[in-house]
C-alpha cells in the first residue's frame, strides 16, 4: 500500500495523518483532492458510520481509505449524545450550542461521567472483508459549566479529574498524547505495521 486516501475533506485530518503515516512511507491524499462527495453517515454507530465512508470512498477511488468517526458519551444519558455528537443542537452545526444542549440535558444529573470514542477504519477496497479497524476512548466528566478555550466541541465541557483541567486547557500535543484519537491512531499504526 502506496497511497491512501482519508475519507474527508477536512485538512486538519490530513495533516494529523500525514504525520502518523509517512514513517510507513504512505502517502496520504484528501477524498475532497479526488473530487469525491462525502458519504451520508445515517447508521446507529460508530463504526458502521466510519465504515460507509471508507467504503465509500474506495469504491470511487479503486484506493484503499481511511475513515474516522468520533463523538462523546454521556453515562446519564445512556450514551447521547454519542454519532450525532457534531449536529446534537441540530442545524446549523455550532459548538457553542451543542455544549449549551448538553448543559441543559445535564442539569437534573449528579452522575457526571463521560467519555470521548474514535474509529479509525481502514479499507483496502470497497468490498473488503476484513477491514482494519482501531478504537480509542478517553474518560472523564462533564462540567458545571464551560472553562478552557483551546481544542474543539465539547472540549471545554470535557473534564479531566486527575488533571484538574478541561480538555480545552491542554495544549494540542498534550491533548494528542492521550486523547481517544490519539489513542486510535497509535493502534492503526501498530496494526498497520503487523500487516
Ligand atoms: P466527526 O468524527 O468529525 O463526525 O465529529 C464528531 C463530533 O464529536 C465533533 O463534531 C465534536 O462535536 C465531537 N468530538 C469528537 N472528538 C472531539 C474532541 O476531541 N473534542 C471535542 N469534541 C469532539
Amino acid at each position: 500500500m502506496k497511497k491512501l486516501v482519508i475519507a474527508s475533506s477536512n485538512p486538519g485530518k490530513l495533516a494529523e495523518f500525514q504525520i502518523l503515516l509517512s514513517p510507513l512511507g504512505i502517502e496520504v491524499v484528501t477524498q475532497g483532492q479526488l473530487g469525491i462527495k462525502e458519504a451520508e453517515e445515517p447508521h446507529l454507530t460508530f463504526i458502521e458510520n466510519a465504515l460507509a465512508k471508507a467504503r465509500h470512498v474506495s469504491r470511487q477511488s479503486g484506493l484503499p481509505a481511511l475513515a474516522d468517526d468520533s463523538g462523546i458519551c454521556v453515562d446519564a444519558l445512556g450514551g447521547m449524545p454519542g454519532v450525532i455528537s457534531a449536529r446534537y443542537a441540530g442545524l446549523p452545526l455550532s459548538d457553542a450550542r451543542n455544549n449549551q444542549t448538553l448543559l441543559g440535558a445535564m442539569r437534573t444529573h449528579t452522575n457526571r461521567k463521560a467519555h470521548y470514542y474514535c474509529v479509525l477504519l481502514l479499507t483496502r477496497s470497497a468490498g473488503d472483508p476484513q477491514p482494519l479497524i482501531a478504537e480509542g476512548e478517553w474518560h472523564g466528566e462533564i462540567t458545571l459549566e464551560p472553562r478552557g478555550s483551546g481544542g474543539f466541541g465539547y472540549d471545554p465541557l470535557f473534564w479531566l479529574p486527575e488533571l484538574g483541567k478541561t480538555s480545552a486547557e491542554l495544549s494540542r500535543d498534550e491533548k494528542q498524547a492521550i486523547s481517544h484519537r490519539g489513542r486510535a491512531m497509535k493502534v492503526l499504526l501498530e496494526k498497520l505495521r503487523m500487516r
